[in-house]
């Protein structure tokens, strides 16, 4: 078999690791990410609905003041009420008494406006606080599953980049820039093995024989015509599928499919 096809087998076989270590950590480390924000945002919404809540009780406080000030005028407008002596001091009189009486007015309806967003600001933090209490206890098992396989992956894949850089060494420059291009375009997949599959024939004598039947690409699964086995199978030269692009080779162990056990291949 030609060198080069040997060593990007080899390569592919690494790969094919290296991607399976990584779907171990699935989208773990996405999630991990994403309620990182999602946290950061919740933190900075609580933040803003506590600092409004702080401005409410101060502006409620400020108001009850007002009130209360203005309740004392109105007691003093109404006890000079009686000590009046003209009507035109009487009509000043009630004139600000009805003044007073509106500023009262306006503030106890600004203090119920107030304690209606107060209300609905507590919610919201109390509802923010048990999001918030969800997603950090979320964020600290996904974080500690995530730890854990990364220790278990962490060592094999430091050992397989290693082997892989030691091995890539050796193959020619304008082999590796093939077997990336196609890696890149098809799921990480350069070099695949072909499938033929044997069919059984018994013959007149009861005896059993399998006779070559379908040949496959094993990244696709479409036909590879049958005049390019023996250039496959001899490895002498790089050969692409038609369909897909991948290079093709034949392999002593998973190549020979026998017919009662092709739909394992699918
Ligand atoms: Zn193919």
């Amino acid at each position: 078999m030609l060198k080069e096809l040997e060593y990007l087998i080899n390569l592919q076989k690494i790969d094919n690791k290296l991607i399976e270590i990584n779907q171990l950590k699935g989208d773990l480390p996405q999630i991990v990410n994403n309620l990182k924000k999602a946290i950061s945002t919740l933190e900075k919404d609580l933040e803003s609905n506590r600092d409004r809540e702080k401005e409410i009780i101060l502006e409620t406080k400020r108001l009850e003041g007002q009130i209360e000030d203005n309740q004392e005028h109105l007691h003093r407008y109404q006890d000079q009420l009686y000590l009046v002596t003209s009507n035109k001091e009487y009509d000043a009189l009630t004139s600000e008494i009805d003044t007073v009486r509106q500023n009262i007015d306006a503030a106890e309806y600004k203090i119920l406006e107030l304690s209606e967003e107060l209300q609905t600001l507590k919610e919201s933090i109390k509802s923010i606080e048990l999001t918030l209490v969800d997603k950090r206890t979320d964020l600290k098992q996904r974080e500690e599953q995530l730890e854990k396989t990364s220790k278990k992956t962490d060592d094999v894949h430091a050992k397989l980049m290693s082997q892989r850089e030691k091995l890539v060494e050796n193959i020619p420059l304008r082999y590796i820039r093939e077997y990336d291009r196609i890696a890149n375009a098809k799921g990480g997949l350069a070099i695949v093995p072909i499938h033929q599959v044997f069919e059984e024939h018994t013959d007149k004598r009861g005896n059993v024989e399998y006779h070559p039947a379908q040949v496959s690409c094993g990244g696709c699964h479409k036909i590879v015509p049958p005049q390019k086995i023996v250039e496959i199978r001899s490895g002498t030269s790089l050969i692409r599928c038609e369909f897909c692009g991948r290079l093709l080779y034949w392999d002593d162990k998973t190549s020979e499919i026998r017919a009662d056990n092709e739909e394992e291949l699918y």
